[in-house]
Order: structure tokens, then sequence, then C-alpha cells
């Protein structure tokens, strides 16, 4: 089935993409590789942004059921996601691309505030922009960050990247004949309560026709592959 040509992507990587085999939180080889990804899309003429997720370093709401207040661990959450913005960052400025960060939670001395309209101009300029911080509230998780900033950024896509290859009527680990929808509606994700992203998440982008791409990120060119329409992915549309 061909899939429409995404210009303007918003990627969002969970924190536990950038997790090794050794169990580092931030595996400096697997980060190299996943912004090795978002360089390719970005050199086949893509304006990227970027969301990182906490989840590999704090979760709040695994803290708050240890007895953590839940406001403040999902302000520790956040912070979490800062610095996987920064590890992002960094790698990519390694391999020569130009990336800004910008963070929900203003933090002057380590990335820029979260600005719309600064982000845009980055993006005309060819930099890959990383949002921080979710949308830098508790009790919402940085998939709802990521649809609220793809809706801003008129993002033409949120594309999930994930360790599996797209969604499943049941869970594949578990169940050996499940299968993986093509394509899927954001009704049909949200009254099966199919693993995607968080329901909110989903209707943010499903109130903003935000197709849903969710694909592998740790496959190699992955990313590339699925957005010149190759691939195994699933697309989350009305
Ligand atoms: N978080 C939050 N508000 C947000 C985004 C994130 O409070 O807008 C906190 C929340 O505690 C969450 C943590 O940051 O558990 C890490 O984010 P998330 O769980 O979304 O990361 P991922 O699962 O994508 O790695």
């Amino acid at each position: 089935m061909s899939r429409p040509r995404f210009n303007r992507i918003l990627l969002k990587l969970s924190g536990e993409v950038l997790m090794g085999p050794e169990g580092l939180s931030i595996d400096p080889a697997v980060t190299s590789r996943v912004a090795g990804e978002i360089a390719a899309a970005r050199e086949a003429g893509h304006e990227v942004c970027v969301v990182v997720g906490g989840g590999n370093i704090f979760r709040g709401l695994a803290a708050a059921a240890k007895g953590f207040e839940r406001a403040t661990a999902d302000y520790m959450g956040m912070l979490a996601t800062v610095m996987n913005a920064l590890a992002v960052q960094n790698a990519l400025e390694q391999i020569g691309v130009d990336t800004r960060v910008q963070s929900a939670i203003p933090m002057a001395s380590v990335c820029e505030p979260f600005i719309r309209r600064r982000a845009e101009r980055h993006l005309e300029k060819g930099r890959v922009v990383i949002f921080a911080a979710g949308v830098g509230s508790p009790y919402f998780t940085t998939d709802s960050g990521a649809a609220l900033r793809a809706a801003e950024m008129k993002c033409d896509a949120l594309l999930k990247g994930t360790s599996v290859d797209g969604v499943y009527d049941a869970d594949p680990k578990k169940v050996p004949t499940a299968k993986r929808y093509e394509t899927v509606s954001y009704g049909r994700v949200l009254s099966d309560n199919l693993k995607v992203m968080d329901a909110s998440a989903v209707a943010l982008c499903r109130d903003n026709d935000i197709p849903i791409v969710v694909f592998n990120i740790r496959e190699q060119g992955n990313l590339a592959r699925i957005l010149v329409g190759e691939g195994t992915a699933t697309i989350v549309t009305n």
C-alpha cells in the first residue's frame, strides 16, 4: 500500500530506545545510531522535530506507586527527558547535524525555552529541533507532548519509534497469531485500547488529523525506509 509523503515530521522516541544491551540508561553507541536515523531523514529533505521520553531514567507514575508524591515524581520524569534530549543533541552534533533543544520547563543555561516561532525558524534553517520536558506539566506523558508539538508545529505526521514494527490486535510476544494492522483508525485504537500512545495523545492527533506511524526504530535504516513508504509500519488515521 502506498503511503503519503510527509515533509515535516515529529519523531517520538521513548527513553528506552536509548538504552543499550548492557543496561546503560543512555548508551552512547545506541544514541549515535538513533542520531544517524534522524540525520538520514534530515538529509532526505524532511523537516524534523523530535520529542524524547524519559522512561529509561525515571517514570512519575511508577515512582508514585512506590511512595513519591505524584507531581514531584512527574517533574523528575520531565527532567529525565531533558537529559535524554541533550544526549540526542550531542549525538546529532557529533555527526554534523545542527540541533536545538527547547524545553517546556525553561532552564536558560541548559537549553532554549519552548518558543513556537523560534522553533519554526530553526526548522526553516534545516536544524533538528528536540522538544524536551513533555508539555511541562505533571500528569501528562511525552506522548501527549509529542501530539501537542506535532499539532503546534503543523507536522504532517507523528512517527512513533518503538521496539515493535507496528500495532497488533493482541500482544505479539504473548499471542503467536496476533495480526499487525497496516492501517487502523483512531477510534479503533481508543475503543480496543490498542497500545499505540496514551488516549489523550491519540485523541489530540485525531482531532488535528495527524497520522501516527508506528514503526521499529531499532532496525537500522528503518526511519528512512518508512519515510519513502517502504518498511513495515502501522498508520493510525481516520
Ligand atoms: N512527564 C510529565 N509531563 C509531561 C511529560 C512527561 O509529568 O508532559 C513525566 C512523567 O512522570 C513521565 C516521565 O516524565 O513518566 C517520562 O516521560 P514518559 O513516561 O512519557 O517517557 P517514555 O515512556 O516516552 O520514555
